[in-house]
């Protein structure tokens, strides 16, 4: 069978399984069967050798029943960074790269944080893609999930910043420490939104989706952590579901911390919001950053 002629069924198969991007997740599992770019896949004229064939129909039956693309391939492109994940950690998402553009904003060119945590890190795309940032950082990475550390140690081995970065296993409100930077991409969908969602949702961990009935029950545990873990000064950078500025920023300041600002995600959602521990502006070691 033909490269074109197999994709043109497996997007039919997968329009028919109600997936919505069909055809580009075609090409895209073709690209990884055949080790080429995506976008060179529509214009091959060659044939699917028997492997090739039996490979691709086993993805495209996996897609068809609604599993991630991520989860097929086992990888996922973060900050332009390569990431390996699978079930039990979330699929790192483009908007979460809006905390990493808050957090560079919140240091002087030049400048960085000397230690940095990321609480719930799931596959570790925060706190690697920051500690390679900042070459002359430390971080500690939190999470609940022994999954989810067994990720981030070994993305971080991979990419080279394992020897700056400890893991710990605990939920994040017993995180310790003193960091002059927190990340975190805490749940916060609604019970009800899991529920509605497009079935992908439910390949993925609950424990890094699901906030409560509100959506906002990590938020709540959240203001009294970075109050307690944050140097004088230093900044939070939380991630926010949609609509969930104002109630975040409102409990934040209720814990005492100070309000810094938030930044949109490419669909102008407020998606980053910026918080400070009151005191003096850390103003970080002084480091290149990239
Ligand atoms: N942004 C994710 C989604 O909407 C949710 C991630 C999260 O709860 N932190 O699917």
């Amino acid at each position: 069978m033909s490269v074109r002629a197999a994709l043109a069924e497996a997007s039919a198969q997968l329009m028919g399984a109600g997936v919505d991007s069909a055809r580009l997740d075609a090409r895209v599992l073709m690209g990884a069967v055949l080790g080429v770019p995506p976008a060179s896949v529509p214009a091959l004229s060659c044939a699917l050798s028997a492997p090739e064939r039996a490979q691709f129909d086993g993805w495209i039956k996996r897609r068809m029943g609604r599993e991630p693309v991520a989860y097929i391939l086992g990888r996922k492109e973060f900050w332009s960074l390569d990431f390996c994940v699978g079930p039990g950690v979330l699929v790192p998402r483009p908007d979460s790269e809006t905390l990493i553009e808050a957090a560079r904003e919140g240091f002087a060119p030049g400048y960085g944080p000397e230690i940095i945590c990321d609480l719930g890190c799931g596959s570790g795309c925060l706190i690697i893609t920051a500690l390679r940032l900042w070459p002359e950082a430390r971080g500690v990475a939190f999470d609940l999930s022994t999954t989810a550390l067994e990720y981030t140690r070994a993305n971080a081995q991979r990419l080279g910043v394992a020897e700056r970065l400890e893991t710990q296993l605990c939920d994040f409100g017993q995180a310790e420490g003193q960091f002059d930077l927190v990340l975190c991409n805490p749940p916060y969908l609604r019970e009800d939104e899991v529920a509605d969602a497009e079935p992908e949702l439910g390949f993925e961990p609950k424990l890094a989706l699901c906030a409560g009935p509100d959506g906002l029950s990590a938020y709540h545990v959240l203001g009294a952590v970075l109050q307690r873990i944050l140097r004088p000064g230093a900044l939070a950078v939380v991630e926010l579901g949609m609509g969930q500025l104002a109630p975040v920023e409102q409990e934040f300041l209720a814990k005492g911390l100070e309000f810094a600002g938030a930044r949109d995600d490419l669909s102008n959602v407020p998606r980053a919001l910026m918080a400070r521990r009151m005191g003096k502006k850390v103003v970080g070691i002084r480091g290149p950053r990239g």
